[in-house]
């Protein structure tokens, strides 16, 4: 190993043995301890609102506005919700022991992790890296934050600004690209919570696999629409467009595609164009309210795509400025290119279906998405979507929108994930759940119950 390959790594090591080393020391254990580092990230927010915004608009193409809407603001009212819960959801939950113990006393004590490891994606590098920290905090945990490398104004700002406002004893953040990750996976950690893409999903369970460290992964994969022919067409199409195309479609909720009978898609695809020059205009590249793509191997990646269907609206691509048109795509054939994964930018293919049946069987034939919405008035058609498919999340009606319920646990299933966060879910996911149980010694009840000799009655316990 060179002298430079070993610099990161002591680096990394000596971070490490001093946030477990203060951990191990009781500093995170007070409510009150907890409470202020929530403080102190929501104002580092504030206070640096425009350094982050900018930051965002360097890295994304990503408007003031929707910087705010979509990281921000998110995270300043999730950290809101998270201190005005945060005594209850730190209390004890007291359980009912069996009857053949009394008299005891039981309850389930909320304990952290320990040092936690939170390795973010760059689709929302603000967002992603910071709402997990907030329930590492609250749930008491000292915690690694590693920013993605592909949003580097993003991971630089943060680097600089946030050891500033949190406790160094406790938090720290690592940038970093591969080889940087790995070497953080190489370490112990108590909790691994990652945001990204499948492949190095695996390679992160993995790694977590050697310290049996549990593992919560975030991941993408094809989110689909199903739209009938009972909706306000012209509703679905202005929220299928804001959906799809905010971010420039790098959303890992975003309707991935849309499924629809011919009729359907035919009545659908002028209503898209008007929504889309409703939400953009007629100049969109000029459009500072519309988004970039994060890099120029995505922007080929996707201009790539675009051969897969007939270009119905949009289909403009600059490599240069980053900037693909948002783009409806009609005569999909189910085997082309962009069916085969995640697309992950502003392409929308409409695939044609028979009805119901022929849609929920097309999504029951792929790996278990991350968020399905159904755009359907017939209850009917809700259930059986409800009842005879498994996704991350299910929403009618609206996409998207149900990772703003801070009471609705947020995350995969499958190939889409596994575990979950949001409110009182991030806790959770940062804790463990410790049985304590509490019996006195007098009066001696267990040689009349649980105890030999074994007599008849005492089959009864
Ligand atoms: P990315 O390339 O930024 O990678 C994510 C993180 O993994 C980065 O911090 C990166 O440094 C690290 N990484 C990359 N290669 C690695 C390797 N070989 N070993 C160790 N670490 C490595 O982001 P991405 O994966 O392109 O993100 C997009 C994907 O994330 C999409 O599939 C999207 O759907 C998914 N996503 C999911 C959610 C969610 O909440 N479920 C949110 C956003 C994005």
């Amino acid at each position: 190993m060179t002298e430079q390959a070993a610099e990161p790594t002591t680096a990394i090591i000596e971070t490490l043995a001093r946030l477990r080393e203060n951990y191990n020391a009781g500093l995170t254990r007070s409510a009150a301890w907890r409470d202020n580092q929530l403080l102190a990230l929501s104002r580092m927010l504030t206070d640096n609102s425009g350094v982050f915004e900018s930051a965002l608009q360097r890295d994304l193409g990503k408007s003031p506005v929707e910087g705010i809407l979509t990281e921000i603001g998110f995270l300043l009212s999730e950290i809101d919700h998270t201190r005005s819960q945060l005594g209850k959801w730190m209390r004890p939950r007291r359980v009912m022991p069996s009857v053949a113990l009394l008299p005891a006393s039981a309850k389930v004590i909320r304990e952290p992790l320990g040092a936690a490891l939170i390795i973010a994606p760059w689709n929302y590098p603000l967002m992603l890296a910071l709402s997990p920290l907030v329930g590492a905090i609250a749930a008491g945990n000292v915690a690694v934050v590693k920013p993605s490398e592909l949003a580097p104004n993003v991971s630089a700002a943060l680097a600089k600004i946030l050891p500033t406002y949190l406790d160094h004893r406790a938090f720290a953040v690592i940038e970093g690209g591969v080889e940087e990750t790995t070497e953080l996976l190489e370490q112990r950690w108590d909790s691994i919570f990652y945001t990204g893409n499948g492949a190095v999903g695996r390679i992160v369970m993995t790694a977590a696999a050697q310290h049996l460290t549990p593992v919560t992964l975030e991941l993408g994969g094809k989110s689909p629409a199903y739209v009938d022919d009972t909706s306000d067409l012209r509703q679905v199409a202005q929220r299928l467009a804001w959906g799809k195309f905010l971010n420039a479609g790098q959303t890992c909720v975003a309707p991935d595609y849309v499924l629809a009978t011919r009729p359907v898609i035919d009545r659908l695809v002028p209503m898209l164009a008007e929504a889309i020059r409703d939400l953009f205009g007629t100049s969109i590249q000029q459009n500072p309210d519309y988004g970039r793509i994060i890099n120029t191997r995505h922007t080929e990646r996707l201009a790539g795509l675009l051969s897969s269907g007939r270009i119905a609206i949009g289909g403009t691509v600059d490599r240069d400025d980053r900037y693909i048109e948002p783009t409806v795509l009609t005569d999909v054939s189910r085997d082309s290119d962009i069916m085969a994964s995640e697309i992950f930018g502003p392409l929308l293919p409409l695939i044609e279906v028979t009805g119901l049946d022929d849609a929920i069987n097309y999504v029951r034939g792929g790996d278990k998405p991350l968020a399905l919405y159904v755009f359907s008035e017939s209850n009917r058609a809700r259930d059986r979507w409800a009842n005879e498919t498994s996704s991350g999340g299910l929403a009618f009606g609206i996409p998207m929108a149900h990772l703003m319920v801070s009471g609705l646990p947020f995350g995969g299933v499958g190939e889409s994930g596994m575990g979950a966060y949001h409110g009182e879910r991030s806790f959770l996911t940062f804790s463990h759940e410790k049985a304590v149980l509490s019996k006195p010694l007098t009066p001696d009840t267990l040689r009349a119950t649980i105890m030999p000799p074994y007599t008849a009655q005492k089959e009864a316990i």
